[in-house]
């Protein structure tokens, strides 16, 4: 068996140990004599599972009491009408637009109601976040949103904007539990976790508990309501068990690895590698702007399209997986989520090394 480093932007790596635990719990979970995936979740089994995974959730992102945590399915897109249908009571939100799911969450609730774009960094292709400091913040905004970490283009808010004490609701996907986060600061973090956390088919969603009410838009169906979710523990219908149990056996892992601060450390010092390789190199450059740089998504291009091709092909010949940027960019992007080994970055910045030296 061989592994390949793999830079996908999701889903994506997940850490080996996992997968391994997960092999060998395939056939007789812990004694029950059936695997995860065939068991009621409404047994005993399952009921350990789901209560353990969001304690452990709670214990990694020191979670306030007043906040819910909810499993649910249909992606992080359906969160983008789900947002609006249950939040907007004044017919109004301002969108700080940073990149295409930013675009698409704004475009999907200006269905809803009045969606106003109140910063934007698409005049340079979203290389670059947008001073927040001072936003022309809407009076009767029910929420302010924003896309914390924009894995198409590569940067991440390292400050979170001035709402003006409007509540803040932040798509965290590609950013989920890569560092600690204070949670009293937003009123929602939502993310789809087959990036960070596990595999894909669920969003989790970290909701102040004031939030959640039955005052949604009419017409919202019961399932695109945060309180069906609250009012159940995620269990009004069958939930997506494999998907908890996998990201409940992550959670496990990133505290065994030393929780938030340790991961940070980590990816900190894996995603140096990378940029400071990119910064010294005739050949490759990065994207984004220094500042504004993510540490999970490094997005770079050679500045030929077809020696990026050229770059791309021999990448994976050589065991580097998914280094093509995302289609509507071009170039090349290396995700490296917390499950990305140091190893992998640095033998991708060796490859490129030679390259650079063979090609240039
Ligand atoms: N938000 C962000 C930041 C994303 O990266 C993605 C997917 N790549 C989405 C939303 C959409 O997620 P999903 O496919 O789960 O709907």
């Amino acid at each position: 068996m061989s592994r390949v480093y793999n830079f996908s932007a999701g889903p994506a790596v997940l850490p080996e140990e996992v997968l391994k635990e997960a092999q060998a719990e395939m056939l007789d979970y812990r004694g029950t004599g059936m695997s995860v995936m065939e068991m009621s979740h409404r047994s005993k089994a399952f009921d350990e599972i789901i209560s353990q995974t969001e304690a452990d959730l709670r214990e990694l992102m020191q979670i306030p009491d007043n906040y819910k945590v909810l499993f649910m399915q249909g992606g992080a897109s359906l969160q983008f009408a789900m947002i609006p249908m249950n939040f907007m009571k004044h017919k109004k939100a301002d969108y700080i637009v940073t990149g295409q799911w930013a675009k698409k969450a704004y475009q999907e609730a200006c269905k809803y109601g009045t969606a106003n774009k109140i910063a934007t960094s698409e005049d340079k292709t979203f290389s670059y976040i947008p001073d927040c400091s001072d936003l022309p913040v809407s009076e009767d905004a029910d929420y302010v949103y924003i896309c914390e970490n924009n894995t198409i283009y590569g940067t991440k808010f390292k400050e979170l904007p001035n709402t003006k004490g409007k509540d803040l609701i932040a798509d965290v996907s590609s950013c989920f539990l890569s560092e600690p986060v204070d949670v009293s600061k937003y009123a929602m973090i939502y993310g789809g976790v087959q990036k960070n956390i596990g595999p894909a088919g669920m969003v989790i969603g970290i909701i102040r508990e004031d939030l959640i009410s039955e005052d949604v838009m009419p017409g919202t169906p019961t399932m695109m309501q945060y309180k069906t979710y609250a009012d159940n523990n995620s269990m009004y219908n069958t939930p997506n068990c494999y998907c908890i149990y996998m990201c409940g056996k992550v959670f496990q892992w990133i505290k065994r690895m030393g929780g938030l601060e340790a991961m940070k450390l980590h990816n900190e010092k894996k995603a140096a590698i990378l940029y400071d390789f990119l910064d010294q190199s005739k050949m490759f450059s990065g994207t984004v702007v220094k500042e504004d740089r993510s540490l999970m998504n490094v997005p770079f291009v050679t500045g030929d399209q077809d020696l990026d091709a050229k770059f791309v092909a021999e990448s994976k010949a050589a065991g580097f997986e998914n280094l093509k940027g995302h289609r509507t960019v071009g170039g090349m992007r290396a995700s490296i989520y917390n499950a990305m080994p140091m190893e992998g970055v640095e033998k991708l910045v060796a490859f490129m090394k030679k390259f650079e030296e063979e090609n240039l």
